[in-house]
């Protein structure tokens, strides 16, 4: 227990609750094992150390304690949906480290995504979970890409410039450059097929070309099916179910068709979705389970197909960043700093705060860019301050996110994904 109960921030929580509209007749909001969830809570706060976003505000309601005492009170029936608590949940970075830290136990990740679908449904969509909705039909991303792909050319350079999240769209899309099958370099051991994910597809396409040009070299024939889509991340994370189930079911039917033997991503986020939000999503599925089993993550691995014994050598100061959907949604901590050590002249610094979010959360860099930059800002001087020459992190997500800010900062650190890093060494 690092602190006690914020009753003053509580008390600005109850003026939410006024705020909101008042009393109104109880109803049902949360099953069972969601409200065994919130029943948990000890109130004890020690979440708040964790939580990017209450550090930067210090607004308990805006902490996952605070959440929980809101969802009390909207389950008791003394509170009424409003668009204050809608912005609550929004605001949001879904990075799951109060999760992993919280000594009762509760499950964050099962209470914030239906809380945001609750707040959707009952107060209509934000400005955020509308323009959401808008790019997460099953074929509406690749063509707005392209679109932004041709103002990006028309428009002057500096017109791209710092401040906010705006990062420059690939020349091409690396889904439609990539075959669709990367044979072994050595002995095949594995037929593998790989999830490319939005942000290698159309910002970094270097990240998904370092990944498979690592599997193929050791030993793995790769598949990337050309009908993969997105993996439904942002629709879910903003209670658009929907959209996001759609997309699961054409994942899960894209992949195992190819008949491949394990499935695996470069992108923490797609994988922590694999791993858990299509349970949610597609749980039901008559494939689900096949699916589910046949994905792993891709640091765990590389290291099971071990690597070999000629690695290049080379004087290398690498620190490493946490990504959240590794090391919270995933459980991914040793796994990628493992690989790491075992190249020859890498040294590891780590970090302080390594497993503090970058502050990128999908579309939250965008609608708050402003506390994003704060937060990757930090990030930054933490990295710098280990005195590393490369920013080893294993979300493309993240990448991009540091990318900005160390170029904001005019900081002279790389960022690169692991599987960059393993790719110049094999
Ligand atoms: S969510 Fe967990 S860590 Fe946070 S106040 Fe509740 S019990 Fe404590
Ligand atoms: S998920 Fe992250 S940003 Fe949201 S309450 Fe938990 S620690 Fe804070």
């Amino acid at each position: 227990m690092d602190e006690p109960c914020d009753h003053s921030a509580l008390r600005q929580g109850h003026s939410l609750i006024r705020f909101m509209g008042g009393k109104r007749q109880h109803s049902r909001i949360f099953n069972a094992e969601e409200e065994k969830e919130l029943q948990k809570c000890a109130a004890c706060g020690v979440c708040h150390s964790v939580c990017p976003v209450y550090n930067l505000t210090g607004d308990d309601t805006l902490s996952a304690r605070g959440k929980i005492h809101l969802l009390k009170a909207l389950e008791s029936g003394e509170l009424e949906p409003g668009k204050t608590g809608r912005d609550i949940f929004s605001r949001c970075l879904l990075c799951y480290a109060c999760e992993t830290a919280c000594p009762s136990g509760v499950k964050a990740s099962d209470l914030w995504i239906k809380a945001r679908n609750y707040f959707s449904e009952n107060t209509g969509r934000s400005i955020k979970g509308t323009a959401i909705k808008a790019v997460s039909g099953r074929g509406s991303l690749p063509v707005l890409m392209k679109l932004g792909k041709v103002v990006q050319h028309a428009a002057p350079k500096h017109s791209l410039g710092a401040g906010h999240l705006r990062p420059l769209l690939s020349d091409s899309f690396l889904l439609d450059t990539l075959p669709y099958s990367v044979p072994a370099k050595v002995d095949k051991k594995l037929r593998v097929g790989y999830f490319v994910g939005c942000v290698s597809n159309f910002f970094l396409n270097n990240v998904g070309l370092s990944a498979i040009s690592v599997l193929s070299k050791l030993g793995c024939e790769v598949i990337i099916p050309k009908e993969q889509v997105c993996c439904g991340a942002p629709a879910f994370n903003n209670g658009e179910m929907n959209a996001a189930r759609k997309l699961a079911e054409k994942n899960i039917s894209a992949f195992l068709k190819c008949n491949v033997d394990v499935i695996t991503s470069a992108d923490a986020t797609c994988g922590g979705s694999f791993r858990h939000e299509y349970r949610q999503l597609v749980g039901d599925h008559p494939d689900y389970e096949e699916f589910s089993d046949k994905y792993r993550e891709i640091h765990g691995l590389v290291l099971e197909l071990g690597l070999p014994e000629k690695i290049k050598t080379g004087d290398l100061k690498v620190t490493y960043h946490d990504s959240c959907h590794l090391r919270h949604t995933q459980g991914v901590k040793d796994e990628p700093r493992k690989l790491l050590k075992m190249i020859p002249g890498l040294e590891l610094r780590e970090m302080e705060e390594s497993e503090m979010c970058c502050g990128f959360g999908g579309s939250y860099s965008l609608f708050y860019a402003k506390d994003a930059v704060q937060i990757s800002a930090d990030k930054i001087k933490n990295a710098l301050k280990s005195g590393a020459g490369i920013l080893a992190a294993g979300s493309p997500g993240c990448m991009l996110k540091l990318m900005e800010e160390a170029r904001i900062s005019e900081s002279d650190i790389k960022v690169m994904h692991t599987m960059e890093i393993l790719d110049d060494r094999l």
